[in-house]
């Protein structure tokens, strides 16, 4: 049994202490392996898809995060009153502290996932740096840790020499990190980067690292049993970001493919590390490797990945089944499996793909591919809201494929088909697409440079057609069978009330005919 997928046994309740794709997908496997599951929702999730993918669902406060799914008292208390015997917290809100991963104790639950110690060593930048050190692990050079003050910094920044990124000891997501190239910009940076930190995090304190060229994110997926045994599941390549934030996933890393001797390197300091921390479940070890071969510790991430499906899709395993399964101890400890072929995954966002800012809104139909080798993990089947509370993250699309090639060409095929729309008008009027990457999506993925696998992380930064978009005319055939469709519905007054930036206003399409 590769991945736990059995016939149902039963089993006790999972609280799934999420939202969104993440919470549809862990409800899937509970299901598969016979855990009733229990939702719990904000407000704004009221309607939404994760509160039907469950058995029981409990309404848990607002809309803001603080008030519902970071509010450890009121998760508690969902799981008290549906009877659950196990926390499952996805990944973000609380899925990183280890205070909840106490609260979830001393209420008699079981987390889903490492011990409060292994959550607090890894998940503090600061501490995990000391462990890797202890561990002879390298890391980008730099101070060890925090630094006092702008003057401290600027010793360390001469030390290893400029470029360098002062980072936000409690940073995450990107936030509070500045990128430093002279002395004299230094102090400026300094106090931009601890007001933001401050603000962001309620911690001000910055280390400083040297600044890599041509970096390339590579991370290793590990498991560990809590007791000192872990095995690896592989390298992902994360390369491809904005505003440091990941939006293309992949397995196996192109770069590794050309540094197999780093790329062992990288598991064993991954396992190294996981043995020694004693560390159970899923896990990231996430490092950054440049062109050279070399590589550096960036963190650990003491959860699952938003991009595990790709480790799941060449490995064939189902993470969150050994999650769980580990959580009731029946999990048959695996070996390392074996990788087969190649993976690629793409976030959609309902974001602006000119300049990635976010877009929420309604959605009145969704259409996901489906097809050979093509996973779609989302947020909706049919249709919804992304909220303006919380990350605006649709779906993950994902394709496998034997070779690289192979995997990029389904990627772009299924692309083609996803279809987002906002809701119909009364009358059945459509009001056309939601603002959303897809059309950067679907040009990165026909990227030269994404296509031979040359993909640093200043991919996007370097390539301003991808964010480049006209709007374009329609086709005279694409008029004709709008006007068509038009006179059949007798929608004339409708159409004077339509939106002109719609692609499918009548008025709007007969001004701009593209021959
Ligand atoms: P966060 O926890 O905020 O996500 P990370 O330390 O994981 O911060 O870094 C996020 C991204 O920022 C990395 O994937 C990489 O693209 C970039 N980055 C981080 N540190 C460095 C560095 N020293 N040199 C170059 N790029 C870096």
């Amino acid at each position: 049994m590769k991945n736990g997928a059995t016939t149902a046994v039963k089993r006790e309740p999972v609280l799934i202490a999420n939202r969104g794709e993440i919470a549809i997908r862990i409800a899937r496997t509970c299901r598969a392996l016979g855990f009733p599951t229990i939702a719990i929702y904000s407000e704004a999730d009221r309607f939404s898809d994760h509160v039907k993918a469950c058995d029981q669902a409990y309404w848990i406060g607002e809309a803001a995060p603080k008030e519902s799914y970071l509010n450890v008292e009121r998760v508690i208390a969902a799981a008290k009153k549906g009877g659950a015997r196990f926390v499952h917290p996805g990944y973000g809100f609380l899925s990183e502290r280890a205070h909840f991963v106490e609260a979830c104790e001393k209420a008699g639950l079981v987390f889903v996932g490492p011990t409060a110690e292994s959550m607090r060593l890894m998940g503090d930048k600061i501490r995990a740096r000391e462990t890797v050190d202890r561990l002879g692990v390298p890391r980008v050079p730099g101070s060890l840790g925090a630094v006092a003050n702008a003057k401290e910094a600027l010793g360390f920044a001469e030390k290893v020499g400029f470029p360098v990124l002062l980072k936000a000891a409690a940073g995450g997501g990107g936030k509070g990190m500045r990128r430093v190239d002279s002395a004299k910009e230094l102090e400026s940076a300094f106090e931009g980067a601890t007001r933001e930190s401050l603000g962001a995090f309620g911690d001000g304190a910055l280390y400083v690292e040297k600044l890599i060229l041509k970096p390339h994110h590579v991370e290793i997926q590990v498991f560990g049993d809590g007791k000192g045994k872990a095995i690896h599941l592989g390298e992902r390549e994360c390369s491809i970001q904005r505003r440091h934030q990941k939006v293309w996933e992949e397995t196996p890393s192109p770069l590794m493919e050309r540094f197999p001797k780093t790329r062992d390197a990288m598991f064993e300091a991954a396992l190294k590390i996981t043995s020694h921390v004693k560390y159970a479940g899923a896990g990231t070890l996430e490092f950054i490797a440049d062109e050279e071969g070399d590589f550096y510790f960036l963190e650990m991430n003491t959860r699952l990945q938003v991009e595990h499906p790709v480790t799941e899709w060449v490995t064939g395993v189902d993470l969150v089944a050994w999650q769980l399964l580990l959580a009731c101890g029946e999990l048959k400890w695996p070996e390392i499996p074996a990788r087969n072929g190649s993976a690629i995954e793409v976030r959609l966002y309902a974001e602006d793909p000119q300049n990635f800012l976010p877009a929420p809104g309604p959605v009145g139909l969704i259409e996901f591919p489906s097809g050979a080798f093509v996973r779609s993990d989302a947020a909706f089947s049919r249709q919804g809201e992304v909220s303006v509370h919380y990350d605006p993250m649709i779906a993950k699309v994902s394709a496998w494929a034997p070779d690289r090639q192979a995997a990029l060409a389904r990627l772009r095929t299924a692309l083609d088909e996803v279809r987002v729309e906002r809701p119909r008008k009364a009358g059945g009027e459509s009001v056309g697409s939601l603002k959303t990457n897809l059309p950067f999506l679907r040009k990165l993925c026909r990227h030269s440079d994404v296509l031979s696998g040359n993909t640093a992380t200043d991919l996007i930064a370097r390539s301003p057609e991808l964010t480049e978009f006209q709007n374009t005319p329609p086709s005279k055939e694409a008029v004709l069978a709008v006007a068509l469709f038009q006179m059949l519905l007798d929608t004339e007054s409708q159409s004077m009330n339509a939106d002109p930036s719609d692609p499918w206003n009548l008025a709007a399409l007969r001004e701009g005919v593209r021959t």
